[in-house]
């Protein structure tokens, strides 16, 4: 893993890496790829970004996530990401779940661009995750009338929080 400020020369280095292997892997990249790696809660200076970037052998992770469920959700709804990766102290002062999915990569926190998606947004996961939850092994939790939702997979599928009353209207 390489952290620190956007701007710092190792940390774009390796940011670029990053970028371009997503790119190579899924033609382009349904969100802004800074916003899968910034830590929105380290203390820094006002204007200063602090990303995180995992190591190579987790990219691939994120690339399913994002192939399986960010880009077909993304053409429905308009989103922007929330929470992407999460180092294990940064999990820990966020309060994340001691085995976050965020850890690893392949999980992450999204919100509909426009509050007039939610319900959109909330049927969309509902209906993937019923669909493609088995074969995907998805996690998906859905907050506060689906203003945000947390999605990952490739580990184990399990739906939480709001997302079963999402999931009887499917
Ligand atoms: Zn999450």
């Amino acid at each position: 893993m390489v952290e620190g400020l956007r701007g710092d020369p190792e940390v774009e280095a390796a940011y670029i890496q990053l970028r371009d292997s997503l790119v190579s892997m899924l033609g382009s990249v349904p969100v802004p790829v800074e916003d899968l790696v910034v830590l929105p809660k380290a203390a820094v200076a006002p204007g200063e970004t602090y990303v995180a970037i995992p190591p190579p052998e987790l990219w691939e992770r994120m690339a399913a996530t994002l192939a399986h469920v960010v880009r077909p959700l993304s053409h429905a709804v308009p989103v922007e990401v929330a929470s992407g990766y999460r180092p294990p102290w940064y999990n820990e002062q966020v309060g994340g779940a001691p085995a976050s999915r965020h850890q690893w990569f392949d999980a992450v926190d999204l919100r509909p661009r426009d509050d007039g998606d939610r319900e959109a947004f909330g049927m969309f996961l509902a209906n993937l995750y019923a669909t493609r939850g088995d074969a995907l092994r998805m996690g998906l939790g859905i907050y506060g009338n689906a203003a945000r939702a947390h999605v990952d997979v490739s580990w184990k599928k399990r739906a939480w929080e709001n997302a079963p009353d999402w999931l009887a209207k499917v």
